[in-house]
């Protein structure tokens, strides 16, 4: 033995080093360290996870989380290179499961193997947003009316799934407050009901960049929460007095509307086969809504005027049918009733 050299104080052994060989280091270290036990808080109505103080919406499986959690319970040793962690789940009951965690690596030169339990408690705790929503917690409400007249159906069905929409983004987005807590139809309109003012903003925005009309807000101080005063906001929409697809006379004539703007409308004209500009105050009547128009058919077709049979009664009646509009007896047209009146659409 060559006088350089060093002896291990412990074993007595050939140390590459000063002080303990590796294998007497290995058995000194206490290098793998596991916690006892874990929990997963989940909300048992919508299945959002909690971790730490934050809510958060996962669809991972339970078998997948339990993975996670029993890898989170584990402490390595620095010195630790290329460890395998093998983690083995055993459900005991519905809210606990054992994980058996196995090791293995090399620490200071020297293969090693180690493992551990880890109990996972899967408990139940309701969430930040169901506790809002059972608590009947809202900030906002949207209402959705038009001016001087009832919302359509169709409005009424269009609002309701642009505010399902936006939901769904701001969800998918992280925004786990902004929902909707209550959708309901009323005699005047709709009312959407929110759990955030910024999901009341932004739906009350796209209601009206889709359907027309506009929106005016309406606070009211309701509180105080953590020193700052508390408004729930009415978001009051109001739909513009004509929609997409009414048709309209004016000037002794039918139109289909196509776009609203602010102050006027463009409209496709059936008697000229062109499209218009009218001022509302131009408008004489609003005859109905081309979705509710329903088919009849051509008995004749001459020139500009075309006989239709009346669905309901099987009269002819002679219609105006308008410039270029090719139409043969036996087709269908889509009418619609003015009094007595039917009006071909086009
Ligand atoms: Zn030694
Ligand atoms: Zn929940």
């Amino acid at each position: 033995m060559a006088i350089t050299d060093r002896f291990c104080p412990k074993c007595g052994g050939h140390s590459e080093r000063e002080g303990l060989c590796d294998h007497c280091k290995v058995a000194e270290t206490r290098w793998l360290t596991c916690e006892h036990r874990v929990q997963s808080i989940h909300c048992p109505s919508c299945g959002a996870q909690k971790q730490g103080n934050v809510w958060s919406d996962t669809d991972r499986e339970r078998a997948d989380l339990a993975m996670d959690l029993a890898r989170s319970a584990v402490h390595l040793h620095p010195e630790l290179r290329s460890p395998r962690i093998n983690v083995k789940i055993n459900t005991l009951s519905t809210n606990r499961s054992r994980a058996t965690i196995t090791v293995q690596g090399v620490l200071y030169h020297q293969q090693v193997t180690g493992s551990c339990d880890v109990e996972i408690a899967w408990n139940k705790e309701q969430c930040d947003r169901c506790n809002r929503i059972s608590g009947s917690y809202y900030e906002g409400i949207v209402q959705v009316r038009a001016l001087d007249r009832i919302p359509g159906p169709y409005e009424c069905q269009m609002a309701a799934a642009i505010a399902s929409e936006v939901e769904l983004s701001l969800q998918t987005g992280g925004e786990r407050l902004s929902f909707i807590s209550n959708m309901s139809e009323t005699t005047e309109g709709l009312d959407i009901v929110v759990g955030s003012q910024h999901i009341g903003l932004l739906i009350a925005h796209k209601i009206t960049a889709q359907l027309g009309g506009r929106y005016t807000t309406h606070p009211k101080l309701i509180g105080e929460k953590n020193g700052r005063p508390l408004y729930r906001i009415t978001y009051s929409v109001r739909l513009p007095r004509y929609q997409k697809r009414d048709v309209i006379r004016f000037r002794g004539r039918y139109a289909e509307v196509i776009q609203v703007e602010s102050n006027f409308l463009r409209v496709f004209d059936f008697t000229e086969g062109n499209i218009k500009t009218v001022r509302e105050e131009e408008v004489d009547q609003l005859i109905g809504n081309a979705r509710d128009a329903v088919d009849a058919m051509v008995a004749f077709a001459k020139g500009d005027t075309i006989g239709v049979i009346d669905p309901d009664t099987y009269a002819t009646h002679e219609c105006a049918a308008g410039k270029s509009f090719n139409i043969k007896a036996g087709q269908y047209v889509r009418i619609i009733r003015d009094g007595d009146h039917l009006v071909v659409l086009r």
